[in-house]
């Protein structure tokens, strides 16, 4: 007899029968009231009314079924990032969430502690993108000083990709204002050449990250000319609606029009929610008909509310210049939130659920070059699946600005099911539903 509630013991073959759920698979074109068969740890069946025994069944009912989410975009290199790693399963199967990608944590220099001390331990499924830099995402990149070309090795970058074949699907970096004053594009071709070299893409952070070097102003559009005629079929560019004018849209609120070319082109764009998710640019993308193809939350220790003696992040860093943000005791740079959340956001805007249902697991798999093993319920593949459910009422969703925007409809986790195993989406750094409540 399983703890867990709402699972009951049955005898029999199956392990564990969901039963009665919207089961929306878009791998396989499913979107409809169906039962999911689960046995040795992974997918027997998907079918309307299944009647076999089952050792366990979960009722679904009213509940939605999915692939085990992807979240492309975490950072949860736990304590060697300082308070900017979070604990993995509490970012994955504690979230609902089947599978975490680390995003730029990890290095050359430090991807073996990543490896024992992170991924073997969890629960959750990890994979990442290995930091381009050999320091790493120390303290959320604090200290700007060691992002410099001098701290880029490519070779380096390249033995640690073909080190961990399994587990490093591509290559963190970086393009935002503060970087380009100190050493313009010249970090990122550093990290095209070993992308091509090992055969995997660059992910590609948007948005001011550091301050200017002193003295020196960035035009908002001179970074994403030179960014995109590097990039590759397969690379990703990240957070598209980022408050920041360096990002998908300028100054003027319009998209740039190189976004186009480069989706044209086979670049991919992930959502990489995170600190500075402003809805206005999110409606700027939307209306200029650019869905992005994958829904990273970018959780992170600085944009959410740690549990136990938790701080909010203040402001842009500030040891080497000022930089106008303001605190957060007047405005946080995020209310807490999570990738259903961020789900929620984006349909309170009108992308549709199925759409974000494939953003967050076949698409995010097309992105992993993983399809064969994640992100849908064929029969054969580990049994990675995510029930969640809608909670109807009045909420009130807020965007890095302050600006508000009101929904009826919030999608909420309920259980991450990993290769079999039943985990309840009981994770603290989940919003807490009183601080949505309109
Ligand atoms: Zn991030």
């Amino acid at each position: 007899m399983n703890s867990v509630a709402g699972i009951s013991a049955l005898p029999g073959a199956i392990d564990l029968l969901i039963k009665g759920g919207r089961v929306i698979d878009p791998a396989n074109h499913i979107d409809q009231v169906s039962d999911v068969a689960i046995a040795g740890g992974k997918i027997v069946a998907v079918a309307a009314d299944i009647t076999a025994p089952a050792a366990r069944v979960i009722d679904a009912a009213g509940m939605i079924v999915t692939p085990g989410l992807i979240d492309t975009h975490g950072h949860i290199y736990e304590h060697v990032t300082g308070d900017f790693g979070l604990n993995a399963d509490l970012v994955g199967v504690r979230g609902g969430v089947t599978c975490v990608v680390d995003q730029g944590g990890a290095s050359p220099l430090t991807f073996p502690g990543f490896a024992q001390f992170v991924a073997a331990p969890a629960k959750t499924r990890v994979l990442a993108f290995v930091s381009t830099y050999l320091a790493g995402g120390l303290l959320g990149h604090k200290y700007v000083d060691l992002y410099g070309p001098s701290g880029i090795n490519v070779d380096a970058i390249v033995k640690t990709a073909r080190d961990y074949p399994q587990m490093i699907r591509g290559i963190k970096a970086h393009a935002e204002p503060g970087g380009f004053s100190r050493w313009g594009i010249e970090s990122l071709k550093l990290a095209k050449e070993a992308s091509r070299q090992a055969g995997i893409p660059v992910y590609v952070h948007l948005g001011t990250l550091w301050p200017e070097a002193e003295g020196k102003t960035i035009a908002a559009s001179k970074i994403i000319e030179q960014v995109v005629p590097l990039l590759d079929a397969g690379d990703i560019l990240a957070h598209p609606y980022t408050r920041f004018p360096s990002g998908f849209v300028g100054p003027d609120g319009k998209v740039h029009p190189l976004i186009f070319e480069a989706r044209a082109r086979g670049v991919t764009i992930d959502v990489g929610r995170g600190a500075h998710f402003s809805f206005a640019n999110a409606r700027a993308v939307t209306e200029a008909g650019i869905l992005p193809d994958t829904l990273g939350a970018d959780l992170h220790g600085y944009n959410i509310k740690l549990p136990e003696g938790g701080r909010w992040y203040k402001g842009m860093f500030t040891d080497t210049a000022e930089m106008e943000v303001p605190d957060d005791d007047d405005l946080p740079f995020s209310t807490p939130y999570g990738i259903h959340h961020t789900m929620s956001e984006l349909m309170a805007i009108g992308v549709d659920l199925v759409d974000l249902v494939r953003m967050t697991t076949s698409a995010a798999a097309k992105m992993l070059r993983m399809e064969d093993e994640i992100g849908a319920l064929s029969p054969g593949m580990d049994a990675d699946v995510s029930i969640m459910r809608i909670i109807d009422g009045s909420w009130t969703l807020r965007d890095s600005l302050g600006i508000e925007v009101p929904t009826t409809r919030l999608l909420h986790p309920e259980y991450a099911i990993r290769a079999g195993v039943a985990h309840r989406a009981d994770s603290e750094l989940l919003p807490d539903l009183k601080d949505i409540a309109a």
